[in-house]
């Protein structure tokens, strides 16, 4: 299903297609890089906010363009400060932008490290078969300026609590595209997000502080490896056989691990950068002996880092996180064998942090609202 808005939103329009904008309709070059310091620098809510614009050229963006192509519906903070946006777009579709807060040593005015968690589909296709976003099935890919949206979503909501909005700066550190979604099945909209976000003109945010997480999209990985930019590459590889990995990711039958491996190596090599292996732990399924001897052989080979991610429980899905105990030794075999690994104690546990279930138990809550109304 493709949606139409029915103005364009302003936040997917490059400082080019501005431009070529302007001059259809005979306004000077220069005036681009105004309405973008407004949008990127300033962070304007409205177009009455450009006062540097004539008011008939304001009229007419207004006409053209929409400047709120979501609406924050939601904020719902956890108990280990981890915020989760519900946001809903023109067509009533909802999303989730999440704001993950850990802990700065060294602290100076601001105490905490900010990464947003970014979607980039309604839903997703591919079906994993422990991710509440498959369970939804797809509905839609989000448009350019509905991603780059949620950063200013964030920025919107951030900027009076910290210095950066004066300094004209994002006002978090880290951007991860690993949200509702599979981004390299919307890439031809990610690409161009991306793009703004990095752009001087845009946010002006380095790419090496943007993760892009994928299933194993083989034949993206590599034209992702292909672009100049630097944006870092996780994997969520969360099995370390095609047998395990067949089992709960459809994706893996398209394109098994001897595709997926040779593609990592050429992101790796093309960016000179470490990729991530994501690797939830589900007890029985890939938390065992066999698997982290496998894992280490991959990690090893490719150089690349693993997160270790306890799987966080889905209603209605049958999977189980392994106890401590065994998350422990499943780390330590990877940290004996000299690979490069962390573990995440999962952050926004209570507000169901992972993957879509925000959303899936809003839309039960309304449909259960609605069935009550009838
Ligand atoms: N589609 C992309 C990005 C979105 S998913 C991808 O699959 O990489 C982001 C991460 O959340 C992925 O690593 C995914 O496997 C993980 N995830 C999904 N459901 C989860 C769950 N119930 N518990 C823990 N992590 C989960
Ligand atoms: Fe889609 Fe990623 Fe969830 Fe798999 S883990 S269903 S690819 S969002």
């Amino acid at each position: 299903m493709k949606f139409v808005p029915k103005k364009k939103p302003i936040y997917g329009e490059s400082k080019d297609s501005l431009e070529a904008y302007l001059a259809e309709i005979k306004q000077p070059k220069f005036r681009a890089k105004q309405i973008l310091d407004w949008l990127y620098k300033k962070r304007a809510f409205s177009w009455d906010e450009m006062t540097n614009l004539p008011q008939a050229l304001r009229e007419k963006l207004s006409e053209e363009f929409e400047i709120t192509p979501s609406k924050r519906i939601f904020d719902k903070a956890s108990a280990d400060n981890t915020e989760k946006l519900l946001l809903e777009l023109g067509d009533g579709s909802l999303i989730e932008t999440v704001v993950i807060r850990a802990p700065q040593t060294g602290v100076g005015q601001e105490n905490s490290r900010k990464t947003i968690c970014i979607s980039t589909q309604v839903g997703c296709a591919y079906g994993c078969k422990f991710c509440a976003s498959g369970l939804a099935g797809w509905k839609r890919d989000l448009s350019t300026g509905e991603i780059v949206s949620q950063l200013i979503q964030v920025c919107h909501l951030e900027d009076s609590t910290t210095q950066r909005a004066k300094e004209e700066i994002a006002s978090f550190d880290n951007i991860v595209v690993m949200g509702m979604g599979e981004p390299m099945a919307n890439y031809k909209n990610l690409l161009p997000a991306l793009r703004i976000l990095n752009a001087d003109w845009g946010l002006n945010f380095g790419a090496r502080r943007i993760t892009v997480s994928t299933s194993g999209l083989v034949p993206r990985i590599i034209e992702l490896a292909n672009e100049p930019e630097q944006f870092r590459l996780a994997i969520s590889l969360h099995g370390a056989t095609n047998e395990v990995r067949n089992q709960i990711m459809p994706v893996n039958k398209h394109y098994p691990l001897e595709e997926l491996i040779p593609a990592i190596k050429k992101y790796t090599e093309a960016k000179s950068r470490m990729v991530t292996l994501e690797f939830i732990l589900i007890e029985e399924i890939n938390d065992t002996l066999d698997q982290s001897e496998k894992l280490i052989d991959i990690a090893l080979d490719l150089g690349a880092h693993v997160n270790l991610i306890p799987y966080n429980k889905v209603e209605g899905l049958e999977w189980k996180r392994p106890s401590i105990t065994r998350q422990d030794v499943f780390y330590n075999a990877l940290k004996k064998a000299g690979v490069s690994v962390t573990i995440r104690r999962e952050k926004g546990h209570d507000i169901a942090a992972a993957c879509g279930q925000l959303k899936l138990k809003t839309e039960k809550a309304q449909a259960e609202a609605e069935g009550a109304a009838v």
